[in-house]
């Protein structure tokens, strides 16, 4: 008679949450192991509280969003891929919507809808409210926390990255990984906000930028460019564009790195200084500064009043052609010098983890210790945002549970 193959999931996350659900369904005894008050902690903080679970995609699509180590996810993203994870939702009674740029969230637009649902999911699970702080092998499995209770065949880590630890991933499963044998890649932030020493920005805080193209130089070479939406803050800059930019950078020094905003990327240039000389003529008795109101929000006047070096109340009948000239070229290519990333902490997601080529990528078995499965942001994998980061987590953990139950 077959035993039972008996499971430690730690991490309660959605890789955890995945990988035990499956496990149990392939009859397996499973315990998870998760250190936090409840499981799913940072699943209730995605897509501002919406959960942007996954993304309605090709799978060539898919691996064009992940920047770090795409082709290790071809199996996992095979066995189950956003369409199966859409339809296992589904099934766990979670009515979901496709919005712009296929980005799905449940209908309810509130992330809890799918951590109910994987609690739901692994309701055959035990879930342990324990840290835990070594995996040692023991006796063909492995003992967890050196404790003669906590004995399992299998170990399947999913314990996340770096970033946001008070919802738990708080880097000790890096170190459980490196103690069993593992190369844990060094970690890095990844979609992640830019610092920027301009005081333009803690001038234009709270300011959000709808339809601007950006670019990043540095020292005039491109680096990265893009077109969408950002955001000021008191430190720098934020919003999706620049948390992309980020994953493309991740790593790199930002010293000489300067961000170009083009505010006006429907127009051309001449086209642009067509419409400035418009402007001016109907507005030529006012001040320089009320005129800007009619070009530019509010939240940014004395930005460009400062980087213009236009005198605000200077009649706008006044100015020169070379003062419109320097207007537009700031209208096309505002510059923003960038000093650095914010700290891993606000990070949404984490860059390295657990080195792929010690990974099958067909199970998520540990190539250096079998039955040590891994699953999720432990892994040196990171995506774009749009819902490929929980994707990977579901996927990974779908595909470690599975193989760490069927023997
Ligand atoms: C603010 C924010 C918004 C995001 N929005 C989205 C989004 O909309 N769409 C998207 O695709 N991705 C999003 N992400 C990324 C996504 O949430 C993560 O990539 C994903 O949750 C990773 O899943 P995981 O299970 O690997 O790790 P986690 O979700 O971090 O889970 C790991 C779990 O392990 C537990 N744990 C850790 N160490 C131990 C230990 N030693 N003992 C016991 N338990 C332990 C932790 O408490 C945690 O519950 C967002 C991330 C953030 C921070």
């Amino acid at each position: 008679m077959n035993e039972i193959t008996k499971i430690a999931v730690i991490g309660g996350g959605a890789a955890g949450l995945m990988a035990a659900g499956t496990a149990t369904r392939c009859g397996a005894d499973v315990t998870i192991f998760e250190h936090m008050e409840y499981v799913g902690r940072k699943i209730g903080i995605t897509g501002k509280g919406r959960c942007n679970l996954t993304n309605a995609c090709t799978l060539q699509e898919f691996m064009e969003n992940v920047p770090r180590n795409p082709r290790f996810l071809y199996a996992a993203l095979t066995a189950l891929g956003p369409d199966n994870t859409m339809q296992l939702f589904e099934e766990l009674g979670v009515k979901l919507k496709v919005e712009r740029a296929r980005r799905v969230f449940p209908e309810s637009d509130k992330a809890a809808t799918i951590v109910n649902a994987l609690r739901k999911y692994v309701a055959d699970a035990k879930i342990l409210h324990k840290k835990v702080t070594s995996v040692l092998p023991f006796e063909g499995g492995f003992k967890i926390n050196n404790d003669p209770s906590l004995v399992f065949d299998k170990v399947i880590l999913a314990t996340g990255g770096r970033s946001y630890p008070r919802t738990g991933s708080d880097g000790s499963g890096h170190r459980i990984a490196r103690k069993l044998g593992h190369t844990v890649t060094p970690i890095l932030a990844s979609l992640v906000p830019m610092e920027s020493p301009s005081d333009h920005c803690k001038r234009m805080q709270g300011l959000s930028l709808k339809n601007v193209s950006i670019r990043i130089e540095r020292d005039g070479k491109p680096l990265y460019s893009d077109f969408g939406e950002m955001l000021f803050t008191h430190f720098g800059v934020s919003g999706p564009m620049i948390l992309s930019a980020s994953a493309h950078l991740a790593g790199e020094d930002l010293t000489n790195v300067t961000l170009y905003i083009d505010w006006k990327s429907a127009l051309d240039e001449k086209t642009l200084d067509e419409r400035l000389i418009t402007v001016f003529e109907k507005e030529s008795n006012r001040d320089f500064v009320n005129a800007l109101g009619s070009l530019l929000p509010s939240a940014a006047i004395e930005s460009f009043i400062l980087a213009s070096d236009i005198p605000a109340h200077k009649k706008v009948r006044e100015i020169t052609k070379e003062e419109r000239k320097r207007l537009l070229n700031l209208l096309k290519s505002f510059p923003i010098p960038l000093s650095g990333f914010r700290p891993i902490e606000e990070a949404i997601v984490t860059r390295g983890g657990v080195e792929v080529k010690e990974i099958s990528p067909k199970t998520m078995e540990s190539k250096i210790l079998p039955g040590l499965y891994l699953a999720g942001e432990i892994i040196d994998v990171d995506a774009y945002t749009g819902g490929y980061n929980l994707q990977i987590a579901f996927s990974t953990g779908y595909l470690a549970g599975k193989s760490a139950a069927e023997y």
